[in-house]
């Protein structure tokens, strides 16, 4: 088995290799550690290996393990599914949402993001795939929820989120991740940030000029939600 730092060390060969082949900085592709369902050691094992952002998918499971790693300067993502009457302690409690897909889910962190801390960095969430199940905006959403997005005084809109059907297929792979990018290139605005990519699909994002990939599994290994 191997440790986290170990898992940490392949998947930046991963990550480097796949922006020399883009012929991107690897240093504009940043690893955000998808910690969810895992215990704060692990979060802990990361840190000492690196790591300073972190991605959670629940938000009563990511506030106990805040408490518990406040000793640490972390930086934290919310990625997942965000309900409306959820939003004050994730407008509290993190530096970046990825998962806004409507205007009054943004309209509502904005206005209960505590004064004295920084805008909250904001991705939206698109639905490329189409699929009716996956959360995300349409595409044919995405110019008019941004720019009104960009009014709201206490957020700072970075750029577009998305996670593709998943296929095995690398051609399928960048499609997908390509559209995200198009779009946000329709967009007209100043955004520096396109979070795509996984475990099974970095290379294509990072092809694609994936600027946050969001790894869980090939860091932390395979997530058992029995428990
Ligand atoms: C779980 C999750 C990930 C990480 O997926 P892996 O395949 O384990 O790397 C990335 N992004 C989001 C939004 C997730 O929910």
């Amino acid at each position: 088995m191997s440790t986290i730092a170990e898992n940490i060390a392949k998947v930046g060969v991963r990550i480097d290799a796949a922006a020399q082949a883009a012929n991107r900085e690897k240093s504009a592709v940043g690893l955000l550690a998808v910690s969810k369902t895992k215990p704060a050691e692990a979060i802990r094992e990361a840190f000492r290996a690196g790591l300073r952002d972190f991605g959670e998918n629940y938000l009563q499971e990511a506030l106990e393990k805040q408490q518990q790693l406040n000793d640490l300067p972390l930086v934290w993502h919310f990625i997942g599914p965000i309900q409306s009457n959820k939003t004050r302690p994730i407008a509290e409690h993190f530096d970046w949402v990825h998962s806004v897909d409507r205007l009054k889910i943004a309209e509502r962190l904005s206005a209960q993001r505590p004064a004295g801390l920084p805008a909250l960095n904001i991705c939206l969430q698109v639905n490329v795939s189409a699929e009716d199940s996956k959360s995300g905006c349409s595409p044919d959403e995405i110019y008019t929820l941004a720019h009104a997005v960009t009014q709201l005084p206490n957020l700072r809109l970075r750029g577009l989120m998305a996670i593709p059907e998943p296929t095995d297929d690398p051609v399928l792979q960048r499609e997908a991740f390509a559209k995200l990018r198009r779009l946000q290139e329709t967009l007209n605005l100043p955004l520096d940030t396109l979070s795509m990519g996984m475990s099974h699909d970095l290379e294509a994002a990072i092809a694609e000029g994936a600027t946050w990939v969001r790894i869980g599994t090939a860091l932390f290994g395979a997530r058992d939600y029995s428990s």
